[in-house]
């Protein structure tokens, strides 16, 4: 990838739950080595298959909250009112000191607190073709019971009216596409595109 201009060499990529920034990722992480993607701290358990170091850094309560007293995280927010997540600092600032384009995938309340933070970061929205689809994915991938599916629908419905803060909108009809749309963004230095 040839050198591209300093705005977009750090990517947000967030969007309602369920709605595939995860799959996106994966696509990013499997089909372009060249775009490092943020491992998040949790304090969630991970669920199988989910390798520590890999997928997330699981850690417990305290050692979040210490990071947090530190400012070693430059984002992190309480998600679905369970667990917190967050962006470790360093490994971020170190990427984008070495020009390395860096991608992170994180939920709403984090890509604002991002926003705020580092201006220069390109803030894309991943949205779902409809709300019956995105109902559809996340019945379909069976990892919440059904209470707590109704509560990140609720969650997702005001999500969805988030996408006019940022500067672009990827619809995630298949994932191939979105991952190469979104992958353009490092290349083209695209800015404002949402109106
Ligand atoms: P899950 O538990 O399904 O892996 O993720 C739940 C939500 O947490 C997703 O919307 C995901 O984007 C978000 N998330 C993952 N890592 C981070 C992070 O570091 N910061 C923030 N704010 N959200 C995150």
């Amino acid at each position: 990838m040839p050198d591209q201009p300093s705005r977009s060499r750090l990517v947000v990529l967030a969007g309602p739950t369920a709605v595939g920034k995860g799959t996106v990722a994966t696509c990013v992480r499997e089909q372009h080595p060249d775009i490092w993607i943020s491992v998040s701290v949790t304090t969630r358990p991970a669920r199988p298959g989910e390798i520590d170091g890999v997928h997330y850094h699981f850690i417990a309560d305290d050692e979040f909250d210490r990071l947090v007293a530190e400012d070693g995280l430059l984002e992190w927010a309480v998600v679905h009112s369970a667990a917190k997540y967050g962006t470790p600092r360093a490994p971020v600032e170190e990427r984008l000191a070495a020009g390395v384009p860096a991608l992170l995938e994180i939920d709403l309340q984090g890509a604002r607190q991002v926003r705020a933070t580092m201006p220069e970061a390109l803030m894309c929205f991943l949205k779902p073709p409809s709300f019956e689809e995105l109902e559809r994915r996340l019945v379909g991938r069976g990892t919440e019971g059904p209470e707590e599916r109704e509560r990140r629908l609720r969650t997702a419905r005001t999500e969805l009216a988030a996408e006019a803060e940022f500067d672009v909108t990827i619809v995630n009809t298949d994932v191939e596409t979105a991952c190469e749309e979104l992958v353009d963004l490092f290349r083209s230095g695209t800015s404002r595109v949402n109106s």
